[in-house]
């Protein structure tokens, strides 16, 4: 209920209370104070009367006496005046006239009892008030009574019964009260109508409050108050207008410095404020929380299946590919397709496969909304006949490119929800982007200093790194592994003769020779400047000199082509096991080198099996 209406009941209630009141209390006072006045009007009456009738007595004329009580009749305000003739009067002066006899009980238990008798009786429709007042027989006054009656002291002579009407008084009275009703409502409407004036700055701010607290819970803070008086009320709408301007600029500088770190972002309103802004910092600090666990992820996969999980468990894309674009070499690769890592590309012409810059993203470092723009990108795939499907695109940059594009697919009902976790994704993106370039760069640095520049083959390092697993492997597994230690024959003369580029070239084509002719399990590294080492897994010296043979007759067939030149090398090539050769890995190596200075020895471009009566030979030689 409004403060107005229970101001309006209560005040209401107050005044009908007193109205009743006062109504009663003046219909009553009224009351006694007409009965007061009639029962001394009846007495002053009764007592002209009886001296009238004293007078026509001493004067005899006391026969005339019906028409003096007619003519008291018609004085205004008394009326049917009866002179009663009590039982001693009778019997000294006879009954007397007709209605001159006790007309009721009341009458005679005047008569007898000497006492008056007054009530208020209804006559004709109207009140009247009735008295009967006894004459009493008295020796004291003059004329005595007792020297014409016949009677003792105190006896009853008579009565006179008189009615005085009560109309005009009870006219009087409805008037008086009618007057006091009319005085009681007018004040009480002018002491309303004062109190809601006083009362309406009150109610008014007490609603605005009401208002712009409601608002506020709904997230808006930018209503406020009248300030309407200068006294309290007027001091809470100040003190709330001034709690809301802090509420309105600190929640406006939160969304702006929120939509500044998600990228000028502006989220769509939501109707609250509040909501919004606790929605976006909630973001930015899941964001956060995401790349603080992404720094630690040791490779590029991991952070791949972490912004996965993102994409599926929290923004729930069930189907999306996350693609890792290479400059370099203009090429795009799927890592994680629908949340299966390594899977073909699912959502895309195959096209953006061998051809990068066909993809939109990676051409125009954009992302690409196919909510708005319908068939933007054509390189967009559907092979499902079943559900209409439209996505959006999101590229993360890594030093300025386009590093990976993240593509979201869904139906086109879920294009508007999609376009508002955009920016919620895209700064999942963006801290994604710098971490994985470094995961990236680190990669290619580990990697490049584990490889031979030229010719891309493993370099002595790596060997050195490698080989306590080799090892440990090879007597795990119970299985031997071969090393062939290959140099080219007369290389020097070919710097000499064509220069320095046309002896790279042979040692890249020779690289790619060696590399072609094992297996992947197996190992080539670039051991010296023209020496060339290769670890043959699962393999004795037996399969081993097979394949060295082959290397050799390979090498020996190969063409190298030079300016205006066209060169054919050959090679030697040593050959160790172990560990039947030996039990450490590079006592065989130099076993392999061993035979490969005898294979030198005996004329080049050979293959030769480490025998033991080599190192003795040797030894022996040193
Ligand atoms: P041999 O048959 O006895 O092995 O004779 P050779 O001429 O091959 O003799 P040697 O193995 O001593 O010669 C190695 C030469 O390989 C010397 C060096 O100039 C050359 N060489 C080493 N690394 C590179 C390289 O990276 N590029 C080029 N072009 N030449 C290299
Ligand atoms: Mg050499
Ligand atoms: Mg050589």
């Amino acid at each position: 209920m409004t403060l107005n209406a229970k101001v309006l009941i209560f005040f209401s209630a107050l005044m009908g209370l007193l109205m009743v009141l006062l109504v009663a209390v003046s219909l009553y006072s009224f009351r006694q104070f007409s009965l007061y006045t009639a029962e001394r009007h009846a007495r002053s009456v009764a007592e002209s009367i009886k001296v009238g009738l004293t007078e026509s007595m001493v004067n005899g004329t006391i026969g005339k006496r019906p028409e003096f009580l007619e003519r008291l009749n018609g004085v205004p305000g008394v009326q049917g005046v009866r002179v009663i003739r009590g039982p001693a009067v009778s019997k000294q002066f006879g009954p007397g006239l007709a209605q001159e006899a006790t007309a009721s009980e009341k009458e005679n238990e005047v008569i007898s009892r000497g006492a008056s008798a007054f009530q208020v009786e209804e006559r004709n429709g109207e009140q009247v008030f009735h008295a009967v007042i006894p004459y009493t027989a008295s020796s004291l006054g003059t004329p005595n009574c007792l020297q014409c009656h016949q009677v003792a002291h105190g006896t009853v002579l008579g009565a006179v019964a008189i009615d005085i009407p009560l109309h005009e008084v009870k006219r009087q009275a409805v008037f008086t009260v009618g007057m006091v009703v009319a005085l009681v409502l007018l004040t009480g409407a002018i002491s309303l109508l004062l109190l809601r004036r006083l009362l309406r700055p009150l109610v008014e701010t007490t609603r605005s409050v009401s208002t712009v607290v409601t608002q506020a819970v709904g997230g808006t803070f930018s209503g406020r108050i009248e300030q309407r008086t200068s006294d309290e009320v007027g001091e809470i709408a100040g003190h709330l207008n001034r709690l809301m301007g802090f509420l309105d600029e600190g929640i406006s500088t939160i969304s702006r410095r929120i939509s500044e770190l998600m990228g000028g972002f502006h989220p769509q309103n939501t109707g609250n404020q509040l909501v919004t802004a606790t929605e976006m910092v909630e973001g930015l600090v899941e964001a956060a929380q995401f790349k603080q666990a992404i720094e630690e992820d040791q490779s590029k996969p991991e952070v791949y299946q972490r912004l996965a999980r993102v994409l599926n468990d929290k923004y729930d894309f069930h189907q999306f590919s996350i693609y890792e674009v290479s400059s370099s070499k203009n090429r795009i690769t799927p890592i994680v397709v629908d949340d299966e890592v390594n899977a073909p590309c699912r959502w895309c012409d195959q096209q953006i496969l061998i051809d990068a810059s066909a993809c939109r993203v990676k051409r125009t470092g954009h992302a690409v909304n196919a909510v708005d723009f319908p068939g933007i990108c054509t390189m967009f795939r559907n092979d499902d006949p079943t559900e209409e499907r439209t996505h959006i695109c999101l590229p993360m940059t890594q030093s300025g490119a386009v590093g990976c594009v993240v593509q979201m697919v869904f139906t086109p009902e879920q294009g508007q929800f999609a376009k508002l976790l955009v920016p919620f994704i895209a700064v999942y993106l963006r801290e994604a982007g710098p971490v994985l370039e470094a995961k990236r760069l680190m990669e290619h640095l580990r990697e490049s200093s584990l490889r031979d520049a030229m010719t891309g083959l493993y370099n002595r390092r790596f060997l050195e790194e490698y080989i306590t697993t080799l090892v440990a492997t090879s007597q795990r597994r119970k299985s031997p592994f071969a090393v062939l230690m290959l140099d080219l024959d007369y290389f020097k003369q070919v710097n000499d003769t064509f220069g320095h580029e046309a002896g790279d070239k042979v040692l890249k084509t020779l690289a790619e020779i060696l590399a072609k002719s094992v297996r992947s399990s197996d190992l080539v590294v670039r051991y010296g400047g023209e020496e060339f080492l290769i670890i043959l897994m699962d393999s004795g010296a037996e399969d081993a000199l097979k394949i060295a043979e082959k290397i050799r007759a390979k090498v020996e067939e190969t063409k190298v082509q030079l300016p205006g030149n066209v060169l054919q090398k050959t090679i030697s090539i040593g050959v160790s096991e172990f560990p039947d050769d030996a039990d450490t890995f590079w006592q065989v190596v130099k076993y392999a080198d061993v035979a490969l200075y005898q294979a030198k020895e005996q004329g080049r471009n050979r293959v030769l099996r480490f025998v033991p009566a080599m190192w003795q030979q040797e030894t022996g030689s040193y």
